[in-house]
């Protein structure tokens, strides 16, 4: 399946709780690029200039590395993609690469809405950890000590791409390139539009609801049967 939405929508936080309960990875490209950013390869080194700036990483470098990754043997009997497709090109080229090695395409497309106000609200008030990654925010989940890390005393800082000025960039290439998907999958008839809004669990129930039928249901309690049958029956 494949949860879209603009920056800040709470896709990845879905794909974490999702990924407990269905049991297949979660594959979010930022993550990928992130990683190869960090630790130099030549496409991280040719990413990294586009993530900065908050615009979209050339096709060329992101569809190698998602192909990559959902041929890998954990995602074979499927994956929860995150910020992937991110424009009609890349959900026909993820079509293309499902058919060729998989025979099947997708079940389902989650897509959250939030008004960008809110976006601007959640995303320009992260601070992330230098040290050991942790994330919080100024209002909504704020350190115990301004600008100091709870769990390893790192310095806070707010990343080059969750400045407002770049959210604003991220929120318009998101109407103008990525909104069209949802036309797209909105005619292939898998597509569950879903409010964003609200406390992270519950954005969950709705999200599991739209996703009945496709999610392995919880295991069901077991009922002694009694073995006789009742006198008179
Ligand atoms: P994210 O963590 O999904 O918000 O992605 C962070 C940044 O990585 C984006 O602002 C883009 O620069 C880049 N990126 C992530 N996914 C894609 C994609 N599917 N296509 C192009 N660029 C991407």
């Amino acid at each position: 399946m494949v949860l879209l939405g603009p920056p800040g929508a709470g896709k990845g936080t879905q794909a974490r709780m999702l990924r407990e309960v269905a049991n297949v990875p979660q594959v979010a490209s930022g993550d990928l690029l992130r990683a190869a950013v960090r630790t130099k390869t030549p496409l991280g080194v040719a990413a990294a200039g586009y993530m900065d700036r908050g615009d979209l990483v050339p096709d060329e470098l992101v569809l190698n590395l998602i192909e990559e990754r959902l041929n890998a043997p954990d995602a074979q009997a499927g994956f929860i993609l995150d910020g992937f497709p991110r424009s009609v090109k890349q959900a026909e080229a993820l079509r293309a690469i499902l058919v060729r090695s998989r025979g099947a395409g997708l079940d389902r497309v989650i897509a959250l809405t939030v008004p960008d106000e809110e976006i601007v609200r959640r995303i320009s008030g992260r601070r992330t950890c230098r040290k050991c990654g942790a994330m919080y925010h100024v209002t909504f989940e704020p350190p115990r000590v301004n600008g100091v890390c709870d769990k390893c005393g790192g310095e806070l800082y707010q990343r080059e791409d969750d400045s407002e000025e770049t959210v604003r960039n991220r929120l318009k290439i998101y109407d103008s390139t990525t909104r069209p998907l949802l036309d797209y999958y909105g005619k292939s008839g898998i597509l569950a539009l879903i409010d964003g809004t609200g406390k992270p669990e519950q954005v969950e129930s709705r999200v599991q609801t739209a996703l009945a039928g496709i999610l392995p249901l919880p295991p069901r309690k077991k009922v002694q049967k009694p073995s006789v049958r009742p006198a008179g029956k």
